[in-house]
């Protein structure tokens, strides 16, 4: 079939539209069933024309008629229900490889691993039954994934999965995390793992008291103490510093080997091309349907997710490339200061922080970059007044407005949120869409965009934005930067962007503003430099250097000692290769 109805059920509100797609739809009209009252409503993919009518009318934006790209002439590997979401095609796991998936939140990735993993059954697009190992088998036949469920169906590979979302983790374990870590130890392995993680500061904590980035790294370690020669890594580096996340790229490389296979979605792209061998391209409509693509090098994977154009499929998935700028935009305003300081100090309990002397601008956007624990809130805090300095002095104290790293989401309806949120910020990021839903049912990209709207639409002199890249996909990523970027310069403010996204920063930042020091006991800043300045002095203590792939102007990480790393450190050049 080439076009497909989809009715996302949690929007579909019949009781306040009154069935209004029926009432309208001219196949209803003429005395045909193509849309039928179910609780809420079920389309008839084979009679609808295709017309548009619902979709375009409907209140709530729950319809979408999709016209498929006429190459995808299979079946769905699965389809949740009828008029739901449907997976095209399936990534495969290379045995001696980390294969990487890439590709917008909302498309099937999460479905697919789960299917890889065993935990969801393929349907193949039949609702009645459950497919077989031999159903499947054949399904594939000629193809790598044929293999893959044979293997599967001889009890020849055996999983072991890190989920996205590790903030649920307390919900389902409690203890201390040395029992949990203890319990799953199939490979004895726990000490050198705990070490490489560095996790021995933390065994004897109790679950719920973890941070996020302390979570993420103990739900890794667990999935890697299992036996299995297929791991999985969902998103494994949210909440991880810079750092944390090269440690764990490294540390997910090192399990592969020619009898292990890894798989790994990522949105991290310095990390996904640190990480990955191979890469699929999952590209389709949010909550519609997705499509994996043909397998590819990491560099040309990519670089074509985008460049937004499958060139060996003939298929255009995005209208518009994702463009990086050769240089950070050089503002041509003359710079008016919102404030600045001079060395301030504050000691918490064990903690010290020296601030060094420095300023911000009006219409600056400062990324932050430094290790967790190493004082960033707490400088915010000083800079809005909210906890005292020790020493020295702020010429301006600001109104600042904050998104926090970990987000809570009420009960109340998003409608009811949205009532404080600019109109263009609700229309820009499409907040529209989630109105019907309780903020606590939002996914976490959906938290984290409204989390950001209702920040900036606060009035202040200075925007602090604490991680606004957890959950959101690279697609995501670039329009909250030009957002804040847009808000800034339209309202003459500035903001602080503290992420671990190395491209988003790169993307987003007129200045940064670096910390140093060690996590939990001392922190020390250093500027706002200019980009290229403070990611030298930030790269240094790293002991990467990056250059920007010719063809997309994406930064990317060189291979340690390799002739360009050496060259570039030689010229104390660790950013870009000039
Ligand atoms: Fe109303 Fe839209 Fe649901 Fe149809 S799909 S019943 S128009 S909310
Ligand atoms: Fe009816 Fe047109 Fe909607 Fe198809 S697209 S269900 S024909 S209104």
């Amino acid at each position: 079939m080439s076009r497909i109805a989809i009715v996302e059920k949690d929007k579909c509100n019949p009781i306040k539209c009154d069935y209004l797609c029926i009432k309208l739809c001219p196949l209803n009209r003429s005395g045909e069933e193509c849309i039928i009252k179910d609780k809420k409503v079920i389309i008839d993919e084979e009679l609808c024309n295709g017309c548009g009518i619902c979709q375009n009318r409907c209140p709530f934006k729950a319809i979408s008629i999709i016209n498929l790209p006429k190459e995808l002439k299979v079946q769905p590997i699965h389809q949740y229900s009828k008029n739901g979401f449907r997976l095209y095609r399936l990534p495969t796991p290379m045995f001696g490889k980390v294969t990487g998936i890439i590709g917008k939140n909302g498309i099937g990735k999460t479905t697919a691993l789960n299917i890889l993993a065993n935990i969801i059954k393929p349907n193949l697009g039949n609702l009645d039954k459950e497919s077989s190992y031999e159903d499947l088998i054949k399904f594939f036949k000629g193809t790598e994934s044929q293999n893959f469920f044979e293997k599967l169906k001889n009890h020849e590979i055996i999983v072991s999965y890190k989920p996205q979302r590790v903030d649920d983790i307390p919900l389902n374990y409690k203890g201390k995390v040395i029992d949990l870590l203890k319990k799953v130890d199939e490979k004895n392995k726990l000490s050198e793992i705990s070490k490489i993680l560095e996790l021995d500061n933390i065994l004897n904590n109790d679950i719920k008291n973890l941070s996020g980035g302390e979570l993420q790294r103990v739900t890794i370690a667990a999935a890697s103490l299992k036996k299995a020669n297929l791991y999985i890594f969902d998103e494994p580096t949210s909440y991880l510093d810079i750092k944390q996340r090269l440690n764990v790229a490294k540390f997910i490389r090192s399990l592969s080997n020619e009898d292990t296979a890894i798989l790994v979605v990522e949105h991290d792209l310095i990390i996904l091309d640190y990480l990955a061998d191979l890469i699929y391209i999952m590209y389709g409509k949010e909550s519609c349907y997705g499509i994996c693509s043909q397998i590819k090098s990491t560099k040309s994977g990519i670089n074509t997710y985008l460049e937004g154009y499958l060139k060996e499929e003939n298929v255009k998935f995005r209208d518009k490339k994702i463009q990086f700028l050769v240089k950070p935009p050089i503002r041509k305003k003359t710079p008016i200061e919102l404030t600045s300081w001079e060395k301030l100090t504050k000691k918490l309990d064990h903690f010290n922080l020296e601030v060094s002397p420095g300023l911000i601008n009006e219409n600056e956007v400062i990324g932050i970059l430094g290790e967790n624990a190493i004082g960033k809130t707490t400088f915010i805090k000083l800079l809005a007044g909210v906890l005292e300095i020790d020493s020295g002095g702020i010429n301006k104290k600001l109104k600042i407005s904050y998104k926090p790293q970990y987000i809570q989401a009420s009960n109340e309806l998003v409608q009811d949120v949205l009532k404080n949120i600019k109109k263009e910020i609700i229309l820009h990021l499409n907040l529209n869409d989630l109105a019907f839903k309780k903020v606590n049912e939002l996914s976490g990209g959906e938290l984290q965009k409204l989390s950001i709207a209702s920040c900036l639409s606060q009035k202040a002199d200075l925007y602090l934005l604490d991680e606004p890249c957890a959950y959101l996909d690279i697609e995501q990523r670039l329009i909250i930067s030009k957002l804040i970027r847009d808000e800034m310069e339209l309202n003459n403010t500035s903001a602080l962007i503290v992420d671990h996204d190395i491209i988003f920063i790169d993307y987003i930042s007129s200045k940064l503003l670096i910390f140093s020091g060690i996590p939990a006991k001392n922190g020390l800043t250093n500027g706002p430099f200019e980009v290229e300045s403070g990611m030298n002095l930030f790269l240094k203590e790293l002991d990467i250097t990056m250059r920007k792939d010719p063809e997309t102007n994406r930064p990317r990480i060189n291979k340690l000692n390799s002739q360009l790393d050496r060259i570039q450190k030689s010229k104390g050049n660790l950013y870009y290769s000039k």
